[in-house]
């Protein structure tokens, strides 16, 4: 018979999760856009890659799009937490257009170590995921052809460049730490030259969250992890508990979730990442509850205190 689910489930919720300081910053600067602005603005891209936040700023009067040029003129807009290339604030000047750019601060500062590297005339060697606008973002900081993207320790392989030619690496900031380890250990055997950054460009949200999961899984049967499925952060927690051998799924809202899942479960985690709201949090334990006893903990492994400024614009 199946005792574990006769007991209450046990609930273990990972501290920290959710939110993230740039992605509280890029709502905030949407809210407060349509405040002094009145509605539409215009936002470029999902602010952030969550289905619930993007719908809930819709209905407040954000309007969303891919491209600079589905924005109509004299319409303020707001450019996404994940970055844009140089041309995209270039083009909204030439427009005249009013924009307020929601680039988190990290990403931000990933932007001004590429320049400078291409300044001291070193090629970039980029770790990042293929398609992501973070990505793209990063890479429309220089001109093209001073960066390539690695993915994964065979790309390293792959990789030949001139004799003599000066390297550095960056990387994406919402990375699995393990994986890019790897990666970077790799770079630096094959090419003893290349330079990084002081501080790993992997944000503190990102490593905090992965490390929580790794505290969390061992001690559940299953892992849920409340995020986007583009989201690139989100999906790398699925990754972290999957490889400690403790099954995980993402999921979006609370009605994602089967009877059928809790079959055998004693413990379940949850986590979020860092685009998905607490309330979805809520929302999941409350469907947990529909099918069981819970008895909830929260496993903290870290403090975030981090606050983000907002733009001028917006304080003045
Ligand atoms: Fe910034 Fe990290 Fe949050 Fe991305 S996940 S918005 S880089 S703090």
């Amino acid at each position: 018979s199946d005792t574990a689910t006769l007991l209450p489930l046990k609930v273990l919720l990972a501290a920290p999760r959710g939110f993230c300081a740039g992605v509280d910053r890029a709502i905030e600067i949407v809210e407060k856009a349509i405040e002094r602005y009145g509605a539409p603005v215009y936002v470029r891209h999902e602010i952030v890659h969550n289905r619930f936040v993007v719908d809930s700023l819709k209905a407040k009067g954000a309007v969303f799009v891919e491209e600079l040029t589905e924005v109509p003129d004299g319409v303020p807009v707001v450019f996404s937490a994940h970055g844009v290339p140089k041309s995209v604030p270039a083009n909204a000047e030439a427009r005249g257009l009013d924009y307020l750019d929601a680039t988190c601060p990290l990403v931000s500062k990933v932007h001004r170590q590429a320049e400078r590297q291409v300044e001291h005339g070193r090629h970039i060697i980029f770790v990042g995921h293929a398609g992501h606008p973070e990505v793209i973002g990063t890479f429309g900081q220089v001109p093209e052809g001073h960066m390539t993207l690695v993915e994964t320790v065979e790309d390293v392989e792959k990789l030949d460049f001139p004799e003599g030619t000066e390297l550095a690496h960056l990387t994406q900031t919402t990375l699995s730490v393990d994986d890019t380890r790897e990666i970077i250990d790799r770079l630096e055997e094959r090419f003893p030259q290349i330079v990084g950054p002081k501080a790993e460009d992997i944000c503190y949200a990102t490593s905090n969250r992965q490390a929580a999961v790794k505290v969390l899984a061992p001690q559940v049967d299953l892992v849920l992890v409340i995020g986007g499925t583009n989201s690139s952060n989100s999906l790398r927690l699925v990754e972290v508990a999957d490889r400690m051998g403790t099954d995980a799924r993402l999921i979006q809202r609370g009605e994602d979730i089967e009877e059928s899942w809790l079959k055998g479960v004693g413990a379940i985690g949850i986590t979020a990442g860092a685009s998905a709201p607490e309330v979805l949090v809520r929302e999941v334990i409350d469907r947990l509850a529909s099918f069981r006893d819970l008895e909830e903990e929260i496993v903290k492994t870290a403090d975030e205190k981090i606050i983000f400024k907002l733009p001028r614009q917006l304080t003045e």
